[in-house]
């Protein structure tokens, strides 16, 4: 049977990849929705090519032009970010591919539970903001909550078969960045351009200053926590600047289990779509000639200060991830505008945490309302930084 895909942020490193995936499968998958926020013209291209049901373009200044460039389809096209929620509850989809970045993916993914559909999620804000309210909606609606991110696919592919063997620990691998072995005293001159060249992956600009910062693993920490019910305490993280081994489950007998291939997000992406099937594909695979050794090495927690907060924003529970989500956004956005220095990111997000209070007991406007104060407090922060 096809299975009918939404994917939302399809203009993106994760979506345009996902349309590799799919153009290399159409037997296997059809497209029902695609969403961009402003590249109205890839999204035209895309919707001409895959001829969706539904098109999002959510800055709505494009509207016009999407809507006339696309009338030759049958496709509905619609903008705005309540069309970006609705656009999910299509009752032809199968499965909704979140590749949106940034907390803007919340609400698409809660709705779309709330839908019964299944989620392949490649937007891990989803879960870092509010992984308990959308762990609880995964059960109650009985869906799918299939990992796209490379380490998470990784564990959930090294767990399929061992549903009834609690995990001892896990280790999630991390390439170390651009800035691996680096001091304080080299990261307080790094440029935006050094930032956002990563060594082994090509990915949207937030996550690769994300990488560089280890912001990325500090939100795949608390992504795992709740996508395989783990306490901190059973997570690690090691640096393994090679990329690929993806992760390691460790079980209770001592026994490891990794999942390794090249760096290519078409491989995660292929799964979760496919998941429990594996399908024969044409992309690339590893060579060990090409690979004289695997190395591993222990993150730098005292230069890399994101890892640290991570961990504590998920050992104290409540807002704190939310908050420093939040606070991410914002400093990564500051960076990339040049506002601030690489780690003046940290010296924010520490300061919103301490100026933002703690909460527990939270509902989904609850997550909204800190996501929002967050952000306020640390533009705040930004801006007087630079008097
Ligand atoms: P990207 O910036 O390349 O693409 C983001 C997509 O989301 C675009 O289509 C954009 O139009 C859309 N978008 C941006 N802001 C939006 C908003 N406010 N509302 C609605 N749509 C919006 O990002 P990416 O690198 O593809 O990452 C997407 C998600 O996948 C992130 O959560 C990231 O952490 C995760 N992820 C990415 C990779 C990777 O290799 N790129 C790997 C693992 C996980
Ligand atoms: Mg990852």
């Amino acid at each position: 049977m096809i299975k009918k895909i939404a994917i939302l942020g399809s203009t993106g490193s994760i979506g345009t990849q996902a349309l590799d995936v799919i153009r290399a499968f159409p037997s296997h998958f059809q497209v029902s929705v695609l969403t961009a926020s402003n590249n109205a013209d890839q999204l035209i291209l895309q919707a001409l090519e895959f001829k969706p049901k539904i098109v999002v373009i959510v800055n709505e200044s494009h509207y016009l032009y999407v809507k006339t460039s696309l009338q030759c389809l049958s496709t509905e096209v619609l903008c705005g970010r309540e069309a970006l929620q609705a656009a999910v509850e299509l009752e032809e989809i199968d499965v909704v591919l979140n590749a949106v970045v940034g907390s803007a993916g919340l609400y698409p993914t809660v709705n779309a539970i709330r839908h019964g559909k299944d989620i392949a999620l490649a937007n891990k804000e989803t879960l870092v903001v509010a992984g308990e309210l959308v762990v609880d909606l995964v059960k109650k609606h009985g869906v799918k909550l299939l990992p796209v991110d490379s380490e998470h696919s990784a564990i959930f592919q090294c767990l399929t078969g061992e549903e009834l063997n609690p995990i001892e620990k896990i280790y999630l691998t991390a390439s170390g960045g651009p800035f691996r072995g680096r001091d304080c005293s080299f990261l307080k001159n790094v440029t935006r351009e050094q930032a956002l060249k990563h060594p082994n992956w090509s990915m949207g600009a937030k996550i690769t200053i994300d990488s560089a910062s280890l912001m990325n693993k500090g939100l795949e920490v608390i992504e795992a926590k709740w996508l395989f019910d783990l306490d901190a305490d059973k997570i690690d993280v090691v640096v393994h600047p090679q990329s690929i081994v993806h992760s390691i489950v460790q079980f209770q007998d001592g026994s490891m289990k990794a999942q390794m291939g090249l760096p290519d997000m078409k491989l995660p992406i292929q799964y979760a779509l496919t998941y429990p099937a594996r399908l024969l594909n044409s992309f690339p695979r590893f060579d060990f000639m090409n690979y004289g050794s695997l190395t591993f090495e222990k993150p730098d927690l005292d230069t890399f200060r994101n890892l640290k907060m991570a961990y504590q924003a998920l050992r104290e529970g409540g807002n704190r991830a939310c908050v420093l989500n939040a606070a991410n956004e914002i400093v990564v956005d500051a960076f990339l505008n040049l506002e601030i220095s690489f780690l003046g990111m940290s010296d924010i997000i520490e300061e919103t945490l301490c100026q933002v209070k703690n909460n527990t007991k939270l509902h989904l406007d609850d997550y909204i309302a800190y996501d929002s104060e967050s952000r306020i407090v640390a533009r705040d922060l930004i801006n007087k930084s630079k008097k």
